[in-house]
């Protein structure tokens, strides 16, 4: 699946399972305080937060934390065939092609008994569930497809059905899309929330869906049977037995959704979404098994909430809707909340919502944008939010981690400063990228949306998309003025 992405797969993180997990915390102002962050009182329950393989992270506030986790690059050729029952005639390519034409066919006219007239035995009841709470998302699109098809996709007529590697997701209650105008490659076409799944292919009289699984992530609603509640541009989605709290955070999703897109909006951009997709439990052991890895699960083990890129159909998917984007860059995003974000949920969800946005309109590859990229313009944002609008011209959270964690090299933060102990302080210096872009004359909304699609940080990126008469950012730069002004 590498294409021309922008990263060097050697260059990818060990762990195959997790290119994201972070996670911040905004410091609070009180408690960022110089010699204050470990001030009793505020010391939210679970400050030790298991971050990105390394260690453990203190927190230094009570707002909450923020994360957005990036699925893995999709397995190169991931077509396991197993070999089960000679008996059974087996899934060709030219099978598994004309029956992921078939399956797509149904789900762009979403005819459900098409659909359910390719899937047998044990695929049944994952399916239904799937169709079932899709329904109740009122989603409006469909895709799906092989992770990808190659002349290897032949398989020898003696073995048996084939397990193949699927993309399979729908466009779901809000329409997420690439804007026309917006000259990306994707120009034009909406976005799934789609996730990886088994397919067992089994070819006895016309090829069928056998049995059906999950990847090693699991989305909630292949999980349960849902609760959904919808807002003016939120959905809100749970465990039946939690309706109570589902119904209650719909207002409070409405209101930051709202922020974020008039905000957007407000930027003279073109805002690439209608709403929001939000999966909430306070039951930390539901939210913390929702569309992540096992590895990521234990990492996030008291996470507040996070926002997850979604999967694409395969840019060789037979029959894909031509409406849908594909390829192997992100789709849009989907947002998860748990326990911990109900002390501040309106923040944490501009937060998330913000991440939304920003990989909805710059898709991005899985692995290659800096962190400081994408939860500096995160963090920028959310405290805009918490600040009436506009980003602080004096900040004390800012102003200790400027004078306690400011690179003496002049340096960006780091993916692993803001994966380690101190991110939360490297989250507030990420954030101050685009305010120091903003007051050198740069669009930083335009700045943020280009340096993610080209893995780069803001001050690399500054070069792309600088005014006529502007000089590109610079680390250097940027730090004097940070000193300057914080
Ligand atoms: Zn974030």
């Amino acid at each position: 699946m590498q294409n021309n992405q922008p990263h060097d797969p050697a260059q990818m993180p060990s762990e195959p399972q997790q290119f994201g997990a972070e996670q911040v915390v905004a410091p609070n102002i009180e408690a960022a305080a110089p010699g204050t962050e470990e001030r009793s009182g505020l010391t939210p329950k679970g400050l030790m937060y298991w971050i990105s393989g390394g260690g453990a992270m203190l927190i230094l506030a009570i707002i909450g934390v923020f994360a957005l986790v990036m699925p893995p690059a999709v397995p190169p050729l991931a077509t396991n065939l197993g070999v089960t029952d000679n008996k059974q005639q087996v899934a060709t390519m030219e099978s598994v092609a004309d029956l992921y034409t078939e399956l797509n066919t149904a789900l762009q006219t979403q005819d459900r008994e098409l659909f359910f007239s390719y899937v047998s035995g044990d695929a049944v009841a994952p399916l239904t569930r799937w169709w079932d709470n899709m329904d109740k998302f009122g989603w409006t699109m469909g895709g799906i497809s092989t992770v990808e098809i190659t002349d290897e996709w032949i398989v020898p007529a003696e073995e048996g059905p084939a397990e193949v590697q699927t993309i399979f997701g729908a466009a779901m209650g809000f329409s997420a899309f690439s804007p026309r105008g917006s000259g990306n490659r994707d120009a034009g076409l909406h976005f799934i929330q789609g996730m990886q799944y088994t397919a067992t292919i089994s070819d006895d009289e016309g090829p069928k869906i056998t049995a059906w699984q999950s990847g090693e992530a699991k989305a909630a609603w292949d999980l349960a049977d849902l609760y959904v509640a919808k807002g003016e541009h939120s959905i809100v989605a749970g465990l039946p037995e939690e309706q109570e709290l589902i119904d209650s955070i719909v207002p409070v999703a409405d209101q930051a959704a709202v922020w974020v897109l008039d905000d957007f909006a407000a930027a003279g951009r073109e805002v690439p979404l209608g709403g929001f997709n939000v999966f909430v439990s306070e039951d930390q052991a539901n939210f913390g098994q929702w569309f992540l890895w096992p590895q990521t699960q234990e990492w996030l083990f008291d996470v507040a909430g996070y926002a997850i890129p979604m999967q694409r159909p395969t840019s060789s998917g037979a029959g894909v809707d031509p409406l849908l984007a594909t390829g192997d860059s992100t789709s849009t995003s989907v947002v998860s909340i748990g326990p911990s974000a109900m002390s501040d949920l309106e923040r944490i969800l501009v937060h998330e919502f913000v991440h939304v946005v920003h990989f909805t309109e710059s898709s991005s590859s899985f692995v290659s944008p800096p962190r400081a990229t994408f939860e500096g313009w995160a963090r920028y944002q959310d405290k805009r939010f918490a600040n009436g609008g506009s980003f602080p011209g004096s900040d004390s959270a800012i102003s200790y981690c400027v004078a306690n964690f400011l690179s003496t090299e002049a340096a960006v933060p780091t993916d692993a400063q803001l994966t380690g102990p101190d991110a939360s302080c490297y989250y507030e210096l990420a954030s101050t990228l685009y305010r120091y872009a903003e007051v050198s004359g740069y669009d930083q909304y335009q700045l943020a949306k280009v340096a993610n699609s080209a893995g780069e940080n803001p001050l690399n990126a500054s070069s792309i998309v600088a005014p006529e008469g502007v000089a590109p950012l610079s680390a250097e730069g940027w730090v004097n003025w940070l000193r300057e002004n914080y």
